[in-house]
C-alpha cells in the first residue's frame, strides 16, 4: 500500500506540473500533449530518479560560480509527463533555473545553478534509464542560475519547435554527423575553391538575430525570424539546394538534427551533413577559427564570445556593435543592437514606433514595425 499511496503522489505531482505548464502557455503554437496518467506510471518511481543532495550545504546548491548547461537527447520517452514531472522535481532541489522541453522525441535543456548542482544534475542523467546520457552531451558555458529569470519545465510535441510532427520526419533520418575537426576541413576546402566552381553550401539553420551577431565565413544564413519558418525556407528556396552538399550548423546541434532531416526528406541535395555539437563544440577546438563573432544563446547573456571579431552594426549609426539589449519599449521583445553613443543619446529601441510611444503596454507583442515588413519566407534566388 505504501507503493500505491506514492504512486497516487507521483501522479498528482505530474497532474501539478502539467497545470502550471498549461495555464504559463509556454509555446502557444505547439499543442501539448494530453496527459495519460495511467500510462507508463505503475512503473516508473520517479523519486528514485532523484538524487541525495545531503552531503552538499544550502550555500553549495545557491552560492558561488556556476555554469549554464546546454543538452539534448533524442530518444523515445514513453510518458513525457512523468518525465516532466521529474525534472521540475530535480531541478527545483538543485535550485536551476533555465528551460527544459519534453517530448515524446527526447528532452532539451538549458539549464543554470552552481558547479555543484550542475555536476549532480550531468551525474542524474547519465544514471537516468530513460536517457542514460554522456557527460560529453552536455556544453558548459560560464554562467549560473542568475542567467534565468526562472525555471519552466514542459511537455511539447517536438523538443525544438521546427512545426513538423516528429512522425513525419523524425530526427532518426538525420544528416551525417560531421566532427568539428572534419568539419572545419571541409570549410577550408569551400573556401580555397572558387565560388563558381562549389558544389557545396554552408547553411546556418538558425535565426537571422542568431547569424547576426556571429556566423562561418561564406555561409548562407536565411533572413528567418523563427526555426518554424525553416521547413516553409527550405521549401521555397529547393532549387539552391539542388545537387548540392549541404554543411549545416546550428547552436548545439539540436536543430540540424531535424532540420538536416528534412532538407533530406526533399530529396533534391547530393549530401546533407551536419556539425556534431553545433558551433558550441567547434569553438572548443577552434576559438579562432572559420566561425566568427558571437555565439547567441537564449538567456540573459544573449552571447558567448571565443574571439574579439565584432560582425554587426549599431541600428543607429553603424558602427560595429554587437551586445543585444531589449527593445526599452515594454511591450515589444525585440532585441536592438544599439551602441553606448546613441543609447546615450536615447536611442534605446528597436524602431521609431517603440522610441515614440508604448501602444500596448500591457501586451507583449511578438511582432513590430521592424519586423513585419520583412518577408516572413526570404527567398535566395
Ligand atoms: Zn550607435
Ligand atoms: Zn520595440
Ligand atoms: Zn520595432
Amino acid at each position: 500500500h505504501v507503493a500505491q499511496s506514492h504512486q497516487a503522489e507521483v501522479e498528482q505531482h505530474a497532474l501539478t506540473a502539467f497545470d502550471k505548464v498549461q495555464t504559463a502557455q509556454l509555446d502557444p503554437q505547439q499543442p501539448d500533449l494530453q496527459p495519460d496518467p495511467q500510462q507508463g506510471l505503475e512503473s516508473t518511481d520517479v523519486s528514485s530518479w532523484i538524487p541525495d543532495t545531503s552531503h552538499l550545504s544550502e550555500e553549495q546548491l545557491t552560492q558561488g560560480p556556476g555554469r549554464v548547461l546546454l543538452y539534448y537527447c533524442y530518444c523515445d520517452v514513453s510518458d513525457p509527463h512523468v518525465v516532466c514531472a521529474w525534472q521540475k522535481a530535480l531541478c527545483q532541489k538543485l535550485h536551476l533555473t533555465g528551460k527544459v522541453r519534453v517530448a515524446s522525441e527526447g528532452i532539451n535543456g538549458t539549464v543554470g545553478g552552481t558547479f555543484a548542482a550542475t555536476e549532480l544534475y550531468i551525474q542524474t542523467m547519465c544514471f537516468s534509464p530513460v536517457f542514460r546520457m554522456h557527460q560529453d552531451d552536455f556544453k558548459t558555458s560560464a554562467g549560473g542560475a542568475e542567467c534565468f529569470t526562472e525555471l519552466k519545465v514542459g511537455v511539447y510535441r517536438e523538443i525544438v519547435p521546427m512545426g513538423v510532427d516528429p512522425q513525419v520526419v523524425s530526427y532518426r533520418l538525420a544528416g551525417t554527423h560531421l566532427e568539428p575537426e572534419d568539419f572545419h576541413r571541409e570549410v577550408e576546402e569551400l573556401l580555397a575553391t572558387d565560388q563558381t566552381n562549389r558544389d557545396t553550401i554552408i547553411l546556418d539553420c538558425r535565426n537571422f538575430y542568431e547569424s547576426k551577431i556571429g556566423q562561418f565565413n561564406q555561409c548562407l544564413a536565411p533572413n528567418i525570424r523563427k526555426f518554424s519558418y525553416f521547413p516553409d525556407y527550405v521549401e521555397q528556396n529547393l532549387e539552391v539546394f539542388r545537387e548540392k552538399r549541404v554543411l549545416m550548423y546550428c547552436t548545439g546541434g539540436i536543430r540540424c538534427e531535424r532540420a538536416s532531416a528534412y532538407l533530406k526528406s526533399k530529396e533534391v541535395c547530393k549530401e546533407v551533413l551536419q556539425l556534431r555539437g553545433g558551433i558550441h563544440r567547434y569553438l572548443e577546438q577552434f576559438p579562432q577559427g572559420h566561425y566568427r563573432g558571437k555565439l547567441f544563446v537564449f538567456d540573459e547573456r544573449y552571447a558567448i564570445s571565443s574571439n574579439d571579431d565584432v560582425i554587426s552594426d549599431c541600428r543607429y549609426c553603424g558602427s560595429p556593435w554587437d551586445q543585444y539589449e531589449l527593445c526599452s519599449s515594454a511591450s515589444c521583445r525585440q532585441l536592438v543592437l544599439s551602441c553606448p553613443s546613441c543609447r546615450r543619446e536615447g536611442q534605446t529601441a528597436c524602431c521609431l514606433t517603440c522610441q515614440s510611444k508604448d501602444p500596448s503596454p500591457h501586451q507583449h507583442r511578438e511582432e513590430c514595425e521592424c519586423t513585419m515588413g520583412r518577408s516572413r519566407i526570404p527567398l535566395e534566388l
